[in-house]
């Protein structure tokens, strides 16, 4: 009964959205903020006078996966924003160097670093006209402007229209990065009417093999699919479901007919060959680039997501969303952390209630006291830090737990 009625205020909720006479000016204030920030990317990547520009030199020499990689990328990006200088990428040594550059378009139109200028170390100063910024693992005390943050001349506008401002940024830095060539849009497409991929559809990312090793906990199918069942309980409140559907990307393929055989009620979209290219041993070809692109891509194009957030490459899914609808920020459901960006500076929350602790494991609250939450456990619990005991505390005896 809770559930229902869960359900049945989310079902108001959105229709007060629905008609408020907001919705067609949400959509072109968002478009507005895309272009503004796309321009802006875009000016800053091709300054009009190149031989004096101030350049930022990233080298993509991390040994991770694409995900991984391209938060990387990001993180270059908002350094380069934050401080005005032009982003120059050096390809040389990364395992996706060429083939990334066949799938999308350069970061600039043509000129790249600037030859036999000397190259100083971050920080550098405001002479310095190209520096080297390390991987942000290396960079200490970290910038003030990293994730999670906006730019100030957006703030207003933006915690107006989107529910979650963080995710909306970082979102058109990926679209950036990724826009595509033609020959991808054709890709994407061709992919688009071979797996009939039609809505309604809930993005379902499940990420076993390696991850599993020390990152995340294993969780079976059917802990997502509670999820799905949940999503579309909520969207035949609002009009019948002719069809249920998911789209399915995985590393572990045999998923695909596990899901098959256990909810047969659901048209499962997806390609177990994709699947097949993400095992560890082939994921650095052009094969598995592309399908983790086309994975990706129908991920964010779904309804709704479902999936562990402890995996850059569903974060990526999630963030590219955002920059698709005026405001994505409730269409997730992860299964294990919160929304991060890998490198991120505190995130801090205020507790509003005191609390005493019931265990030894729980920490003291005081009003007014700031916290960093870690991860949401789930279970009405967070792993979190208090800043003013410097105490961290979970709901109960984390050791076996995998509590990150
Ligand atoms: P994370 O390790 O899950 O945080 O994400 P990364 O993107 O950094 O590394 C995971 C790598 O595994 C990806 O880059 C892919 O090569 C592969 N992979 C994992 N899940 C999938 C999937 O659902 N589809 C495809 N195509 N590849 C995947």
């Amino acid at each position: 009964m809770v559930g229902e009625h869960y359900r049945s205020l989310l079902k108001d909720v959105s229709t007060l959205a629905e008609v408020d006479n907001y919705s067609r000016w949400r959509q072109q204030e968002s478009e507005t903020l895309s272009d503004l920030v796309q321009n802006r990317l875009e000016e800053l990547q091709n300054p009009p006078n190149w031989f004096t520009a101030k350049q930022l030199l990233c080298k993509l020499e991390k040994g991770c996966g694409f995900g991984c990689q391209l938060h990387h990328i990001v993180y270059c990006f908002i350094v380069a924003y934050s401080t005005q200088r032009m982003l120059v990428l050096d390809y040389k040594h990364w395992v996706y160097g060429d083939i990334w550059q066949e799938i999308f378009l350069p970061l600039s139109d043509s000129k790249t670093l600037l030859k036999n200028v000397s190259i100083d170390q971050w920080p550098g100063n405001q002479d310095s006209q190209i520096i080297h910024l390390p991987p942000v693992d290396y960079v200490y005390p970290k910038p003030y402007f990293l994730p999670q943050i906006i730019p100030d001349d957006l703030a207003e506008r933006l915690t107006v229209l989107h529910g979650d401002p963080i995710v909306w940024w970082i979102g058109q830095i990926v679209k950036y990065l990724l826009r595509p060539r033609k020959s991808t849009i054709n890709l994407l497409n061709d992919y688009a009417k071979k797996l009939k991929f039609q809505k309604p559809i809930v993005g379902v990312h499940i990420r076993r093999t390696d991850k599993l090793i020390s990152e995340a906990q294993l969780h079976t199918l059917d802990e997502y699919m509670v999820h799905v069942e949940n999503y579309y309980k909520q969207k035949e409140l609002s009009g019948e479901v002719n069809q249920k559907r998911i789209y399915l990307a995985t590393d572990e393929p045999i998923l695909f007919d596990e899901a098959k055989r256990k909810y047969p009620e659901y048209e499962i979209v997806g390609s177990d060959d994709i699947s097949k290219t993400a095992s560890l041993r082939n994921r650095n070809s052009k094969n598995a680039l592309q399908g983790l692109i086309v994975d990706i891509h129908f991920l964010s194009l779904s309804d709704h997501l479902v999936c562990t957030f402890s995996s850059q490459l569903c974060r990526i899914a999630y963030e590219i969303m955002n920059s698709l609808y005026p405001d994505a920020s409730t269409r997730y459901t992860s299964l294990d952390d919160i929304y991060y960006f890998g490198g991120q500076n505190y995130r801090l929350n205020e507790a509003v209630l005191s609390h005493k602790t019931n265990n030894q494991y729980e920490i003291d609250l005081q009003v007014g006291d700031q916290i960093y939450v870690f991860g949401n456990h789930w279970n009405g619990y967070s792993k979190g830090k208090n800043l003013r005991t410097k105490r961290i505390g979970y709901s109960e005896n984390p050791i076996g737990k995998n509590y990150r």
